[in-house]
């Protein structure tokens, strides 16, 4: 038993806390009636637990108490309390969890501030920051709490938010926990059961507990997942996924299924507007929930869906899953594994047919989350061949910001055409400047245009798409049948032509590994080919990026344009002016290593253009 000055302690509040409660208390206006949603989905967790730990038959304090939120709401008095019975809190928990801060949504809250230099803080409505934002509108809170866990006393907790605050044991308490809140002057209107009410409407509907206001229920507490599809409306849809995901707008796509064999499943999806790992918010936690009988088994569960699939929020209830599953036996479950499977090939096959019935809306998708799919294509064996039909691209033969898949691109290939070309640069224009694409453009083959250095990654790890090979156009040693010698310019003899490819292969030495006539320029005078078929320009940059290696172009070869004027000229320069001849090759070679967006050392060129400059003045 302790004694009377061990029950009684006042404890500072640990440094952040502090930080957060200035922020709290003296800067934020705006938004302030989200403190009830904070408040009242900690009490809804508490009961969420609670329900889990009977069904596991663990013994518990106050067996017959009913699962329920109350507020009750003093306008004399100007106090608003919120009571549940759920787990409650230990005296240890208690200081650990309303001194410190452990909650990873205010973490962020307070990491966003430092680094955005406190001007939006009004960010705090999208993080919350759980039970702290209460006292944006109370002067002082008292929490009276008490823990499932059968003989373990109840406890106050009480403070101004100012520094510290007092705790001491209390008696008689029933289980769960009940928070008083006295509001500040300028926050009266909490005690208002008309505003109260509403703000219980706008963001805990679908809490699955009676929330009570002075008695009165004023949600209808309803697992929506269960309910049969064409009961629910577009409206409940839109508000559930708004109370889950925390957001303010609605759903780009959404899933309603359920499923008897091989698993009985019943899962809500929906995937978001927009995506803040975009924004460089940081990596998303999973964002969807486990139940089994509408008991929660694990929220943001990491085991549901792939990671890659992270940005999907939403409710999967499998009547399959024991309750005692915990978060380390779900890892490893056989019977999880299977759950995932099931509900991710559902997943895919779901946006496969959106991406069909609206390609517009599904361009969109594409454009924001079309980075977790190719995520998902290099990272994810299993599902490669789903993700595979999701993939979207420009192409020469679509119009700029029209996309095509690898389907649409194979059911047109001309007669004869074997493989599927596609090429990487920084934008559509670039490509087709470039000296990749003439050949192509010529024999009139469609050549896909990648972007982002992860496409290509994404093309070596798919390597074919139905019995087509993947090729990347600035390989060498590519067969272009229907490349037809157009009549014009006459190129170099082939004894001038073997003399010349002799003498590049010598000035650049190293440099490359062959120097030959090429049979796929039209415009260009030179181009750099990849001799090695499993790696493109764009993967040679992000790997020479990575090295601060500069012109590690070995394994790649130089073809030359013997019909260019400016090959020509170049060998009738040989003979005249071989010092100067020299210096022009090395221009072209590295020009042509610009054109491969690979990386050259911009002193030598300088100087080298420098020195042509001053020959042509
Ligand atoms: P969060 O709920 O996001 O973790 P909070 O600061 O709101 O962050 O709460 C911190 C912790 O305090 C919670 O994780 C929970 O363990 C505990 N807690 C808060 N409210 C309650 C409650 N009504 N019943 C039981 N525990 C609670």
């Amino acid at each position: 038993m302790p004694d009377a000055s061990q029950q009684f302690e006042n404890r500072e509040f640990q440094t952040e806390v502090k930080k957060l409660l200035d922020i709290v208390i003296n800067s934020l206006y705006t938004d302030r009636e989200i403190f009830l949603r904070e408040l009242i989905s900690n009490s809804a967790d508490a009961l969420e637990k609670l329900r889990y730990e009977s069904v596991v038959n663990k013994e518990i304090a106050g067996q017959d108490l009913p699962l329920e939120i109350s507020i009750e709401l003093d306008d004399k008095e100007k106090t608003i309390t919120v009571t549940d019975t759920g787990i409650g809190m230990t005296r240890n928990e208690l200081v650990e969890n309303l001194g410190t801060i452990a909650h990873s949504g205010s973490k962020t809250f307070i990491q966003q501030l430092n680094e955005s230099d406190q001007k939006d803080l009004n960010l705090i409505g999208q993080f919350g920051v759980g039970f702290y934002s209460a006292f944006m509108v109370a002067k002082k809170i008292r929490v009276l709490t008490r823990s499932y866990l059968p003989g373990e006393p109840g406890c106050e907790w009480v403070s101004e938010g100012l520094g510290s605050y007092d705790v001491r044991t209390a008696d008689g308490l029933p289980r769960g926990t009940k928070i008083v809140m006295e509001l500040k002057e300028d926050a009266h209107e909490f005690a208002g059961a008309a505003r109260v009410k509403e703000i219980i409407r706008q963001y805990s509907s679908f809490v699955p507990f009676p929330i009570k206001v002075n008695g009165e229920q004023v949600n209808t507490v309803q697992a929506i997942w269960a309910r049969n599809k064409s009961e629910v409306t577009e409206e409940e849809y839109n508000e559930f996924y708004k109370f889950i995901a925390t957001a303010y707008d609605e759903p780009h796509y959404r899933l309603h299924f359920t499923a008897d064999a091989p698993l009985a499943i019943n899962a809500l999806l929906f995937v978001p507007k927009n995506n803040f790992e975009r924004f460089g918010f940081g990596r998303m936690e999973p964002g969807t929930n486990l139940y089994s009988r509408k008991v929660l088994i694990q929220s943001h569960s990491e085991n549901i869906l792939p990671e890659w699939l992270r940005f999907v929020k939403g409710v999967v209830d499998s009547e399959d899953i024991p309750l005692n599953i915990s978060r380390e036996t779900a890892q490893d479950s056989a019977l999880i594994a299977k759950l995932q499977k099931v509900i991710t090939g559902r997943f895919l096959k779901y946006l496969d047919k959106e991406s069909q019935n609206d390609p517009e809306k599904y361009a969109e998708f594409w454009y924001k989350f079309g980075m977790f799919i190719k995520e998902g294509a290099t990272t994810d064996y299993t599902y490669q061949k789903d993700l595979t039909s999701l993939l979207r691209f420009e192409s020469s033969a679509a119009e700029p910001g029209q996309l095509i898949s690898l389907a649409d691109y194979a059911g047109r290939m001309k007669d004869g055409q074997k493989d599927i070309y596609f090429i990487n640069g920084p934008t559509r224009e670039a490509i087709e400047a470039g000296p990749y694409v003439e050949a192509f453009r010529a024999a009139g083959y469609e050549v896909i245009y990648n972007y982002e250095p992860i496409d290509d990654f994404v093309f070596s790890n798919l390597r074919e798409y139905e019995g087509k090979k993947l090729v990347s156009a600035d390989s060498a040693g590519l067969e272009l049948p229907g490349l037809t010698d157009e009549p014009g310019e006459e190129p170099l003899d082939s004894e001038k032509t073997n003399a010349l490819t002799a003498w590049f292969k010598e000035i650049l030495g190293e440099k490359v590994s062959e120097v030959k006539a090429s049979s796929r320029l039209v415009e260009s005078p030179a181009i750099i080919l990849n001799l090695n078929p499993m790696m493109t320009n764009s993967m040679q940059r992000v790997m020479q990026a990575a090295s601060r290696d500069f012109g590690d172009t070995g394994r790649n070869a130089l073809e030359i344009n013997t019909r260019h004027k400016l090959i020509k000229k170049l060998d009738d320069l040989r003979q005249e002016d071989a010092e100067f001849a020299r210096i022009v090759a090395e221009q072209v070679f590295d020009n042509a290593l610009i054109s491969a967006g690979l990386v050259i050392n911009p002193l030598d060129i300088v100087e080298r253009i420098n020195r042509i400059l001053d020959r042509t003045l």
